[in-house]
C-alpha cells in the first residue's frame, strides 16, 4: 500500500472530520525542501478523501514572524527590519504588498500549478482579527505551566516573570516587547531593543504574538488540527513538537494532531536545502524546468522518511524518464517491477488535477533536450518529432509545456556536455582527405538506408570500418561538420532528428 494510504487509514477512525495543516514562514524563497511538507500533507489529504473521509487542507503562512537576520540574499538595508514582523517589512522588489508576500505569492502560484489548493490563512491577519485572543489569554493565565514544560522538556531556564507573549513595540515595531506586568486585558511591557515602555490592550488584535512553541499548539486547538507533517528539526528531543504536544494537552486541554516527520531534501553536491544558507532551489524555479506532475512524483514516490537527493543536472532527465516509466506501467504498457512499488498509486497521486485517460507519446526528456537544440522554435521541434512520433492534440499541449521547461533548464542548469549549437550554415572547419573519403561513402549509404537512429548509427560504424577510419574519428567528423566541435549528442538520434535532407546537404558541402 502507498504510504499516504497507510497514514490515511490510521487517521480515518480518529475523528469524523480531519483538518490537515501545513505552515511555512515566508522569510525567504520557499524551496523544494519546504514543499515536501505541503506535498506530504496533501497526499494524506487526498488519500483520506479517497476513502470517503471528510477532510480539509489548510495552509498557514507565518507572516507575523519576525525577520530573524539579514539573510545572504538580502541587502544590508534590511538590517533595520530585523525583529519586525515580515508582513510589515517592505518587499525587496517593490512589487508586492510586503516582504512576506514577496516570497509567499510565487509559492502559492506554484502550489496551484501542482494542484494543491489549501484554504489559506495568514498569521498576521489571524492575529489582527483576534482569532488568537482566547488562546493568548489562556497562555498568559497558564504562564507558570508553560514555563515548567519549557524547563522540563526543552531544558530552558526562563525567568519567573517570563510571559509567553512577545509584544510588538509601539515605538520600533519589533516583536521584542517583554511583558513586565499584567492586569488582563491590559499589560505593561518594555522593549528589549529600544527600551520603550508602554501599555497594550491584549484584546486588541495584532499587539503581539505568542512565541513559536506556544503558537503552534494554540493553532492546533484553534483549527482543530488532526494531522501535521513537519521536518525532523522540529522532532528532535526537546523540540517544539515535544513541548507543543504537552502544552496543547495541559494548557489548551486538547489532543495534539497525528504527526508525520519527513526527511530533508538535499541538493545534489550541496547538502540539505535551507532557505537561510542559500543552498536551495525555490519551488517556482523548479517548476520552470520540471513538469508539475514530475515534481509531485518526486514526493509521491519516496516515503517521507526517505532522504531525497534533488539533482538539477542530468538527474533531472532521469527523474522525468522515471515518471514516464510509471505512466507506462499505469496504462499497462510496461510491467511493474520491485523498483516501482505502488507504481499506479504513485502515478495517480502525481497528477496535479485529472489523471490523463491515455498515455502520452511524448519523446523522453533526454531526447527532447537534443531536439529542442536543433529546432529553432516550437514549430520546428514539432516537425522533427512528428517524423517519428504520433502526437495528438493533448500531447501537443504537454509537449509545449515540456519544451518551454527544457529550454529553461538548458539555459540555466544543464551540464555543458549536453549543450550544443547547431550550425544551420556550413561551419568554418577544416576536414582531411581521409575524412572526406569517409563522408563520400557515408553520403551514398545515407541516401539509401532507412532513416532511423539505429540504422544511422550502424551505418556510420560500418562505413568507418570500410574506410579504415577509427570509429571515434568518424563520429568527430560528423560533429565537426554540424556543430563545429568534436563531441555531440548520440549520433544516431541526433542525425535522425536533423533529417536526411539536412545531413546529405551538409555532407555535400564538405566533399
Ligand atoms: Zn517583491
Ligand atoms: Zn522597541
Amino acid at each position: 500500500m502507498h504510504w499516504a494510504d497507510v497514514v490515511a487509514e490510521k487517521l480515518a477512525g480518529k475523528a469524523k472530520k480531519h483538518v490537515l495543516a501545513t505552515a511555512i514562514t515566508p522569510s525567504g524563497p520557499i524551496h523544494v525542501g519546504n514543499l515536501r511538507e505541503v506535498m506530504t500533507t496533501e497526499a494524506v489529504y487526498r488519500a483520506l478523501k479517497d476513502i470517503g473521509t471528510e477532510a480539509e487542507l489548510i495552509y498557514i503562512g507565518d507572516t507575523f514572524d519576525p525577520l530573524r537576520k539579514v539573510y545572504p540574499f538580502l541587502t544590508s538595508s534590511y538590517e533595520k527590519y530585523v525583529g519586525k514582523p515580515i508582513a510589515e517589512i517592505p518587499c525587496p522588489c517593490g512589487e508586492h504588498e510586503s516582504y512576506a508576500m514577496h516570497f509567499l505569492e510565487p509559492f502559492l502560484n506554484s502550489l496551484k500549478e501542482i494542484g494543491v489548493e489549501p484554504k489559506i490563512y495568514l498569521a498576521h491577519e489571524l492575529y489582527k482579527e483576534g482569532v488568537y485572543n482566547e488562546a493568548i489569554k489562556i497562555a498568559l493565565d497558564n504562564a507558570d505551566k508553560i514555563r515548567e514544560i519549557m524547563k522540563r522538556i526543552a531544558g530552558r531556564e526562563l525567568p519567573d516573570k517570563w510571559m509567553p507573549f512577545n509584544v510588538k513595540c509601539e515605538n520600533c515595531g519589533r516583536l521584542d516587547g517583554e511583558i513586565t506586568e499584567i492586569d488582563y486585558p491590559s499589560a505593561s511591557y518594555k522593549c528589549k531593543i529600544c527600551g520603550y515602555e508602554g501599555e497594550i490592550d491584549l484584546r486588541k488584535g495584532g499587539v503581539g504574538k505568542l512565541p513559536w512553541r506556544v503558537d503552534w499548539p494554540a493553532r492546533w486547538k484553534i483549527f482543530n488540527v488532526t494531522f501535521e507533517a513537519f521536518g525532523k528539526d522540529h522532532a528532535a528531543a526537546g523540540s517544539s513538537w515535544d513541548t507543543g504536544k504537552e502544552i496543547v494537552k495541559v494548557v489548551y486541554n486538547h489532543e495534539p494532531p497525528m504527526p508525520l516527520v519527513y526527511e530533508f531534501i538535499h541538493l545534489k553536491g550541496r547538502g540539505a536545502m535551507h532557505g537561510s544558507t542559500g543552498v536551495a532551489v525555490a519551488a517556482e524555479e523548479v517548476l520552470k524546468m520540471l513538469p508539475p506532475e514530475v515534481l509531485r512524483f518526486l514526493f509521491m514516490k519516496y516515503e517521507p522518511s526517505r532522504h531525497i537527493e534533488f539533482d538539477t543536472g542530468f538527474g533531472l532527465l532521469d527523474l522525468v524518464d522515471e515518471y514516464d516509466k510509471y505512466e507506462r506501467i499505469y496504462f499497462g504498457l510496461e510491467e511493474e517491477t520491485t523498483g516501482t512499488k505502488d507504481a499506479k498509486r504513485v502515478y495517480e497521486l502525481s497528477q496535479p488535477y485529472k489523471v490523463p485517460d491515455k498515455p502520452s507519446t511524448l519523446p523522453s526528456y533526454r531526447h527532447l533536450a537534443v531536439v529542442a537544440q536543433i529546432g529553432r522554435n516550437f514549430e520546428e521541434v514539432v516537425e522533427i518529432l512528428k517524423r517519428k512520433h504520433d502526437l495528438g492534440d493533448a500531447d501537443l499541449k504537454r509537449l509545449k509545456q515540456r519544451y518551454e521547461k527544457i529550454l529553461y533548464w538548458l539555459e540555466k542548469y544543464a551540464p555543458e556536455e549536453i549543450k550544443f549549437h547547431l550550425h544551420y550554415e556550413k561551419p568554418d572547419v577544416e576536414i582531411s582527405e581521409e575524412e572526406k573519403n569517409f563522408l563520400r561513402k557515408l553520403k551514398e549509404k545515407f541516401e539509401k538506408i532507412e532513416w532511423d537512429a539505429e540504422a544511422i548509427h550502424s551505418t556510420i560504424h560500418e562505413t568507418a570500418k570500410e574506410c579504415g577510419l577509427p570509429a571515434k574519428k568518424a563520429f568527430q567528423t560528423i560533429y565537426k561538420i554540424t556543430l563545429a566541435k568534436q563531441q555531440g549528442p548520440r549520433a544516431g538520434y541526433f542525425l535522425q532528428s536533423l533529417g536526411r535532407d539536412f545531413v546529405i546537404k551538409r555532407i555535400g558541402e564538405f566533399i
